[in-house]
């Protein structure tokens, strides 16, 4: 089964794309809602700000689960700097462009 990332939190065993009121079992994003009026930068520092929680009651975080290691893969895919703390979030380029040339 195909399986799709958060843009948010970096959560890459998503059932549904980022979109049409499917929620991140991460951080609870909820797409076509939340990212109204926000930016995916925002959501994600609020969520860090909040101490980066597992989101989801009914599923439950994959075994050795780590929020940080999971931004920094999300960092690799969208070639943006992700640390944790104030401006958690800087982005270098287009987020939505895959880092491809290093
Ligand atoms: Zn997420």
């Amino acid at each position: 089964m195909k399986q799709y990332y958060c843009p948010v939190c970096g959560y890459d065993e998503l059932d549904e794309p980022p979109s049409n009121h499917n929620i991140c079992s991460c951080c609870g994003t909820h797409f076509g809602y939340h990212d109204v009026g926000h930016s995916w930068i925002e959501l994600r520092d609020t969520w860090l700000l909040k101490g980066a929680p597992w989101f989801s009651k009914s599923r439950p975080a994959p075994s050795a689960w780590n929020a940080l290691a999971q931004l920094q893969k999300l960092s690799d895919l969208e070639n943006i700097r992700v640390t944790a703390g104030k401006e958690t979030t800087r982005v270098k380029i287009d987020a939505r462009q895959p880092a491809l040339a290093a």
